[in-house]
């Protein structure tokens, strides 16, 4: 099936902005909205031509994606599949949700899992935060973590109906789970007060789970930490989320990421910096110090007589990774220059000794700053 181009369908540019994007769908939504055009199957189609051309391009990640692979960028997960969430704008949300059922998405899939079984509900998305240190972003790693959720409940089969009985319809909605009002010139379905959605009633509740059909529990997961992560990354685990309800799909879990900040590493992008103190002595006559590495080494790095503060050393690959990817960052030391303090008698001696014999030659840089202030104000006063 060959699918149009999600920009012609919205009929904009590629170049569109959000607010563009919005007004487009809004627009074209309202001309084929199903409810204003009963029956009429063509306009049910382009309706959710529309529907999801505008989920795909309204959603940044998605956007660049279909930018790049065209629709091959989402055909893997087939109808209903993964990636189309519950990201609607602000705008007829209501309408969209009892139009497309849980399996809204992609079509030509189908009705998709949630299909028309009424009470059907998709689990909960979950968040996660994850803070992890500099030296575990270096490295990677495995996290387990524990997550409350809730569970279909056992003794019921998730039913919420005591074992023996039965739910029954719910007389309210008929079973459908929604019932509908007129609102403006739409119909709006709304969920149904008496069974909450369910399409069902339960007379006699499962002790177990006390007719709700799910059971919180602990579940433990295994994350896995790429190295090169970087603070504020997130990490998305399809079908990790809450359970659905009564055979609905499972939401997702998101995992945030965080990275506390380290004690001596300031980290940009892949490069790390590490400002280091050193001893006048030896930014004046050179010598060599040693530094710390992410990777829990040492490595030397040679400072060259005549070193003054602020000086930076580059040393190659002592970085972060980069995320899926064999670059590695740099490591550059910036050298601060440590002034004397607490001097005894005798080293001040010495000092005041040297500056004696001190010359413009040994600080090129004050003698050409005080040149300057000099020829300021001599300027200055030829001003006046
Ligand atoms: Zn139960
Ligand atoms: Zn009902």
């Amino acid at each position: 099936m060959s699918k149009r181009d999600y920009y012609e369908v919205l009929g904009v540019a590629k170049t569109a902005s959000d607010g563009e994007l919005k007004a487009a769908f809004r627009k074209l939504a309202m001309v084929h909205h199903p409810d204003r055009n009963p029956g009429d199957k063509e306009a049910e189609i382009k309706f959710k031509e529309v529907n999801e051309a505008y989920q795909c391009l309204s959603d940044g990640q998605k956007r660049a994606a279909y930018d790049r692979f065209g629709h091959a960028a989402f055909s893997q997960g087939g109808g209903g599949g993964p990636g189309f969430g519950n990201e609607f704008g602000d705008f007829m949300s209501d309408i969209f949700e009892n139009f497309f059922g849980d399996g809204r998405g992609a079509p030509g899939g189908g009705r998709g899992r949630g299909g028309g079984a009424p009470g059907r509900e998709r689990g909960a998305d979950l968040r996660y935060n994850l803070e992890i240190s500099l030296e575990e972003a270096f490295s990677g790693k495995t996290e387990t973590i524990r997550i409350p959720t809730s569970i279909a409940c056992e003794a019921c089969s998730g039913s919420g109906a005591k074992a023996g009985s039965k739910p029954r319809t719910c007389p309210t909605c008929g079973g459908y789970g929604r019932v509908r009002a007129a609102q403006g010139f739409f119909a709006i379905e709304r969920t149904c007060p008496n069974c909450h959605g369910r399409g069902e009633v339960v007379d006699d509740p499962c002790t177990a789970c006390s007719g709700a059909g799910r059971v919180n529990r602990e579940r433990t997961l295994s994350i896995n930490v790429p190295a090169g992560v970087d603070d504020g990354l997130r990490i998305r685990l399809a079908g990790e989320g809450e359970s659905g309800l009564r055979g609905g799909p499972s939401g997702d879990l998101y995992v945030f990421l965080s990275i506390k900040p380290h004690p001596f590493f300031q980290r940009d992008g892949a490069d790390l910096f590490c400002r280091v103190p050193i001893s006048m002595v030896t930014a004046a006559l050179s010598g060599e110090i040693t530094v710390p590495v992410i990777d829990g080494s040492q490595t030397q790095v040679r400072i060259p007589a005549g070193t003054q503060t602020a000086k930076q050393f580059r040393i190659k690959g002592k970085g972060m990774p980069v995320l899926r990817s064999r670059e590695v960052g740099d490591l550059y030391i910036q050298v601060s220059v440590e002034t004397p303090q607490n001097l005894t008698k005798r080293q001040r001696e010495l000092l005041q000794e040297f500056d004696q014999s001190a010359s413009d030659e040994n600080h090129p840089e004050s003698a050409g700053f005080f040149s300057k202030v000099r020829d300021f104000f001599v300027s200055g006063s030829a001003r006046t």
